[in-house]
């Protein structure tokens, strides 16, 4: 069969897509130029806010819509809003062939027999009963992988859905996870990010390695040795993990990102807002306070140390002398950027018995008022880049500028540069910044980067 995958939300569900892929193509099945090309089709969807699960459903009523022309192509669900509803979204889409769980991706060849066998509407969800299966198959040839090392999520924060739908923390071995990374290497990723949703919680929840010695760096906590055990597998020139918690933000995790060779200085800590009242109605853990320490720590280990966040707008009782407390640590925290998310309750989260009363246009304001402050700042922070020469990991032809390469600096930042021979996707490429946009910096190339282990560890934002 030929397969099209629709993917909405976050990297866990960009690396879940590549897993279900990687899985069918195991089994013989080819990708699809496009849905009139397709045989099956699977939405791969989010739950985060309720317009996530809106789009998704309206995609899949236009895709069961569509089998009135094409009864033979199959169309199914996965991911998180198929786990929330799982048989109720039978009812609405009857046409739908099957529903599957966020941990159930390795049921799917099995089920496509089921459904040759002329099964229909089949619901496989997760069963807490059942030692969770992470997604450990790959396709071939891509220069930046991610590799799941947490699933779940034990957090709760009170507006948020994902501890429902990716259910209770579990931590792959490292064993596993070390297996996982070589063999991708090996195939040519240079670059690997390691997945969690709380991403420094991982071993917490179960051991991971078999003996509790320290490391050959003298590391005990279990990220930490997991990123040492990473850069020392040939090949891997980057490694990132996300999302951070300022809470795990601790000394051995800072360390850990100063010393490994590979280690990029560059954090994804989502913060959702900068007032002490609502960080607690939220149940985040921390104060703003608190969660500047945690950047102050890391700036100081890392002078290059780049800084990405999350925050939610409107959420219940948001005030605003909250909004501007949420202004004012944007600032502070000097964020390279910032995913703005306007609040939607979630059913069965605390947060949703609480009046979502702040009105649809206040969060629209409030929006895109943080959207014109992290403009701002983006165009500053990397403005200051400007005349300086970066490393950056080639990844191939610019999505938006087809004349130009796009590659990543240490710090993350997207940076565009006119290609020259011979450089190739995968590559370490030094480039001179000439000028900068709040998302993007362009620059020219200069020398290849050397590649001398340890050496080359990101220096440059
Ligand atoms: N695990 C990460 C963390 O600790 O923040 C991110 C999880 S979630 C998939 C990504 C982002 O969605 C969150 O950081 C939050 O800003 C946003 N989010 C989650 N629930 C939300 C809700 N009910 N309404 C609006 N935004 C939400
Ligand atoms: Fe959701 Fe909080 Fe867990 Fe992130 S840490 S997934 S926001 S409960």
């Amino acid at each position: 069969m030929k397969y099209l995958l629709h993917t909405y939300g976050c990297q866990m569900n960009v690396r879940d897509a590549e897993s279900v892929a990687a899985c069918l193509e195991a089994a013989g099945h080819l990708p699809a130029i496009n849905e009139a090309d397709a045989d099956l089709i699977i939405v791969n969807t989010c739950s985060v806010r309720d317009k996530a699960e809106d789009k998704a459903v309206g995609k899949l009523g236009l895709l069961c819509a569509g089998k009135r022309t094409a009864p033979q192509r199959l169309v199914g669900v996965m991911g998180c809003m198929a786990q929330r509803r799982g048989a109720a979204l039978l009812k609405r889409l009857p046409q739908l062939d099957f529903v599957l769980g966020t941990r159930q991706q390795r049921a799917l060849p099995v089920i496509l027999f089921r459904l040759a066998a002329g099964e229909h509407g089949i619901v496989q969800l997760d069963d807490p009963g059942v030692a969770p299966r992470v997604p450990d198959a790959h396709l071939s040839g891509s220069i930046s992988a991610f590799v799941t090392v947490l699933l779940g999520c034990n957090r709760r924060c009170a507006y948020c859905v994902v501890p429902d739908v990716r259910g209770a923390e579990y931590s792959r071995p490292a064993k596993d996870i070390l297996e996982e990374v070589h063999s991708l290497a090996a195939s040519g990723t240079r670059e690997v990010t390691l997945l969690g949703q709380s991403v420094m919680n991982y071993g917490r929840s179960n051991p991971v390695w078999d003996s509790a010695t320290p490391s050959p760096g003298g590391f005990r906590e279990d990220l930490p040795r997991l990123l040492e055990a990473v850069s020392a597998i040939p090949g891997v020139r980057r490694i990132r993990f996300t999302s951070g918690h300022p809470t795990g933000c601790t000394d051995e995790v800072v360390r850990a990102m100063r010393e490994i060779p590979h280690v990029c200085p560059h954090l994804h800590l989502p913060v959702q807002s900068g007032s002490d009242r609502v960080l607690g109605l939220m149940r985040r853990g921390y104060t703003a306070a608190q969660y500047l320490d945690a950047v102050a720590r890391l700036r100081s280990a890392m002078s290059d140390f780049t800084l990405t966040s999350d925050v939610i707008v409107g959420f219940p009782t948001e005030t605003e002398d909250d909004f501007e407390a949420t202004r004012r640590l944007m600032e502070a925290a000097a964020f390279d950027n910032t995913f703005i998310f306007k609040y939607s309750p979630r059913p069965n989260t605390p947060a949703a018995a609480m009046k979502d009363d702040v009105p649809t246009a206040e969060k629209m304001r409030r929006n895109q008022v943080l959207l014109e402050d992290q403009d701002l700042l983006g165009q500053r922070l990397n403005e200051a880049c400007v005349g300086r020469t970066l490393d950056v990991l080639a990844e191939g032809v610019s999505l938006r500028n087809t004349q130009r390469w796009s590659g990543r600096s240490p710090g993350n930042k997207i940076v565009i540069f006119k290609h020259e021979p011979p450089i190739v996707a995968g590559d370490l490429v030094s480039v001179q910044i000439t000028s900068a946009k709040p998302q993007a910096l362009y620059g020219e190339v200069g020398l290849q980067a050397p590649d001398d282990r340890g050496q080359n560890k990101c220096t440059t934002p």
